[in-house]
Order: structure tokens, then C-alpha cells, then sequence
């Protein structure tokens, strides 16, 4: 199914209930990401059929697109896995900002958006459960089998400011800046609550000129900074967030799981403040 046709299903009203600033923000993420129509709560769900298209609307379906990437995602986590296999846990530890367990159990520990994890050769696991969600599993093992990169350049940048990001650059407005500021538009208060449960360290906003401004350690070295201007109706301003990362960013993480981690970092941050 296209963004378009599954638009056809929702109101159009561009209420931002499901997380989305607008409703084909939110066709296009069920369509092409894998979102979950059931989180617009005015998507008739009984329409979509058992591969998860209107009936009319021909093969594949919502479901089976989300099918198809789930596939090609749980490959690459075998893949990714089979590779971490290959590090010595107890040498990249300290590079990756982790802790290690010890040569008895071989775990790496740390942080991840308010999750304690362990990650052992044989999976991961936020807070002693198996996480089952492949894209959190693919990020988290890419981090460790990246190593840790190099020095921070204490510069922060815009995702268009990174090398071959102009494709990325409306993936992230759209899975997270927009989400974010549609979301906590008028909840300031909000915001700050979630974001100090994920950890985040709170900014001079009259040195930001922003309403709120964190910096956020979404994995023990891949901080982000996140800037959110409030809505200003009478000037006719609408919300607006604005997340940066430090120059050095790529010898962390490739773009495609910095895109998935600002995008995770959205969903916690609205997750936890409801
Ligand atoms: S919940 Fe999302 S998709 Fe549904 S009407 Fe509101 S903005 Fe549109």
C-alpha cells in the first residue's frame, strides 16, 4: 500500500494523537516504516485485510510491508550477532563506555534511554528481559561493533551537516523532530519530566534562546543535544525541535541507526510521559 492510499483512512485532521505532527507523516511510517496503524485511533482497523490492505486496494498491505522488513531485520540482527560474537568484550568495554561483567559471565552493561542493558553473546537485554523489537537489537549491536569511535569534536551540527545526509535529513524531521514537537507542543513541563527519565541534562535555555534544551547520552558515547521551541500562535509560530549531534558523530554510528536512535529517543520521550 502507498502513503497516499493509507491517508485515505485517516480524517486528515493532522491532530498528532498517533505521535505524528500530520496524518501522512503517519501514512507514510505504516506504510514504509513498519508503524502500527491501531495508533490512530480514527484508522477504521477492520478495513484492512488479513495481509493488512483495504481488500480493494490490491497485494501487499500494511502488514505485509511491515512483514517483509521484519525479515530483512531479524537476518540483520543473525548477521550483526554473529559479528559481535567475534570481540573480546573485556578490550572494547571501556572504549564503549560500558561495563564489562567479567570473564564468568562476558556481559557489556550500560545505559540506553532509561533501560539498564546486558548484552551477551547471547542477546540483549533491558533490564534482565529479552528485548524482542530487531531495530532496537540492530542499534545496539552496531554500537558495539563500531567500537566506540574516535574523539568528540565538542562541536554540535545538524544532521545536514554530516556527510551523504540529505536523504536522512527528512527521515529524522519527520520520525522525530516533528513527533517530539507536535507532541509536547504547550507541554513544556512535560517534556522536561521525560526527558530527565532517559537521563537527559538540562541546558541554559536563555543561552539556547529555546524554550527547553537537553543533552541527552542515548548510548554511553552518542550524546545528542535537543532544542525545542514552543508554539507561538500569536506570532503564528508552530512548535519546533531541532536535534544535534557532535561532528564525530558517523565514527560512532552510521546515519541509518542515528536516524533509528533520534527516532527511538522520540518514542521514549512520549512514552514515558503518558
Ligand atoms: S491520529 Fe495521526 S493519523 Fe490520525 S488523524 Fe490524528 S494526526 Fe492524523
Amino acid at each position: 500500500m502507498q502513503p497516499l492510499e493509507f491517508l485515505k483512512l485517516t480524517p486528515r485532521t493532522n491532530c498528532g494523537e498517533c505521535g505524528y505532527a500530520a496524518c501522512l507523516a503517519f501514512a507514510a511510517a505504516v506504510t514504509k516504516g513498519g508503524e502500527n496503524p491501531r495508533k490512530c485511533p480514527y484508522v477504521d482497523v477492520s478495513c484492512l485485510g488479513e495481509g493488512g490492505a483495504p481488500s480493494e486496494m490490491g497485494a501487499g498491505g500494511v502488514s505485509g510491508v511491515a512483514g517483509l522488513l521484519d525479515e530483512k531485520d531479524k537476518a540483520l540482527v543473525a548477521h550483526l550477532k554473529s559479528k559481535v560474537r567475534e570481540i573480546d568484550f573485556s578490550l572494547v568495554a571501556s572504549k564503549l563506555g560500558c561495563g564489562w561483567s567479567g570473564p564468568a559471565t562476558d556481559q557489556l552493561r550500560f545505559r540506553y534511554l532509561g533501560y539498564e542493558v546486558t548484552l551477551s553473546r547471547e542477546g540483549v537485554f533491558f533490564g534482565g528481559k529479552e528485548v524482542e523489537e530487531p531495530r532496537d537489537q540492530i542499534l545496539l549491536y552496531n554500537y558495539v561493533h563500531y567500537g566506540g569511535g574516535g574523539v568528540r569534536s565538542g562541536e554540535w551540527v545538524g544532521m545536514e551537516s554530516l556527510p551523504n545526509s540529505i536523504s536522512k535529513v527528512r527521515t529524522l524531521r519527520v520520525y522525530c523532530e516533528e513527533r517530539v514537537a507536535a507532541y509536547f507542543c504547550g507541554k513544556n513541563a512535560l517534556l522536561r519530566e521525560s526527558a530527565a527519565r532517559i537521563d537527559g541534562v538540562f541546558e541554559d535555555i536563555a543561552e539556547q534562546s529555546c524554550n527547553v534544551s537537553f543533552q541527552v547520552a542515548v548510548l554511553p558515547c552518542l550524546p545528542m543535544k535537543v532544542l525545542f521551541w514552543d508554539e507561538e500562535r500569536d506570532e503564528g509560530f508552530p512548535p519546533r525541535v531541532k536535534v544535534l549531534f557532535d561532528r564525530n558523530v558517523l565514527a560512532v554510528l552510521d546515519l541509518e541507526s542515528l536516524v533509528f536512535a533520534s527516532e527511538r529517543m522520540a518514542e521514549r520521550l512520549m512514552e514515558l510521559s503518558r
